[in-house]
C-alpha cells in the first residue's frame, strides 16, 4: 500500500467523494483501462482497540469530556495513565472502548487514525480477520491482471474513478464472488464500482488518459 501524502488533506478529498465517505473504507487498483474497488468492511472484532490509545489533541479532550458529560479534568487524568502504557509490552486499551460491546463510546469524534483504520498510519494488524480477507481479495482480484497502481482509501478520492468496461464486470464480479461469502463485502463491491455502459466498451475507456 503506499502512502502519498498528508492524511488531513486526503480524508477531505474521501469525504468529498460522493458515496466514497469515510465510512466507506476501500483499495482501489488502478489498472490500464478502468479502477476497481475493493471495499474493506470492518466486523467489529475490537482487537485494535484493545491494544491501542490513540493521541488526542487538549481541545478534543474538552470536546470528549462534554459528550460523555464528565469532568475534562478526569478524563485528561485518566488518558495520561493510559497513555504511558502506549508503547510498552502490555498496551492497555483506549480508555473509549466498550467491551462488553465491542462500541467506541467517542466514535462522532474518534480521531482520524481511528477513521481510516487499517489503512492509517502504522497500517492494518495482520491479526484482524477483515483486513486479512481485505489483503486476500485485494490480492486475488489484481493477481496476474497487471494493476498499474493499488491505492488505499487513506488517500485515493472517488472522484477520477474510471467506469470498467461492461463486458469486463461479469468476470470481474464473479472473481470477487469467488474469494468471499460475505453478503455485505458484495454487495458494497457492486455498489461501489462504476460499469461503463454497454453500447460504450472498450473504444471510450481508450480515451481516457492516466
Ligand atoms: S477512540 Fe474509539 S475507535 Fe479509536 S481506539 Fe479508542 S475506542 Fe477504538
Amino acid at each position: 500500500m503506499h502512502l502519498k501524502c498528508d492524511t488531513t488533506t486526503c480524508l477531505s478529498k474521501v469525504i468529498g467523494g460522493g458515496d466514497m465517505t469515510e465510512h466507506s473504507l476501500f483499495t482501489k487498483i488502478h489498472f490500464i483501462t478502468h479502477d476497481v474497488y475493493i471495499p474493506f468492511r470492518c466486523k467489529r472484532c475490537g482487537r485494535r482497540c484493545r491494544t491501542f490509545i490513540p493521541r488526542f489533541s487538549h481541545e478534543r479532550l474538552e470536546e470528549i469530556a462534554a459528550l460523555l458529560d464528565r469532568p475534562p479534568a478526569d478524563i485528561h487524568r485518566h488518558y495520561r495513565e493510559r497513555l504511558h502504557y502506549r508503547y510498552t509490552k502490555t498496551p492497555l486499551p483506549c480508555l473509549f472502548f466498550k467491551d462488553d460491546t465491542n462500541e467506541c463510546m467517542i466514535y462522532p469524534l474518534r480521531p482520524q487514525c481511528c477513521r481510516l483504520y487499517p489503512f492509517s498510519y502504522g497500517g492494518g494488524d495482520k491479526n484482524c480477520p477483515a483486513y486479512r480477507e481485505h489483503l486476500m481479495l485485494v490480492s486475488a482480484m489484481a493477481e496476474e491482471r497487471g494493476p498499474y497502481d493499488i491505492y488505499d482509501s487513506s488517500f485515493a478520492h472517488a472522484i477520477d474513478q474510471r467506469p470498467i468496461p461492461h463486458r469486463d464486470w461479469p468476470e470481474i464480479l464473479q472473481r470477487f464472488m469467488a474469494e468471499t461469502s460475505s453478503h455485505i463485502l458484495i454487495r458494497n463491491f457492486i455498489k461501489m464500482n462504476r460499469i461503463m455502459p454497454r453500447d460504450n466498451t472498450y473504444s471510450q475507456a481508450e480515451d481516457l488518459t492516466l
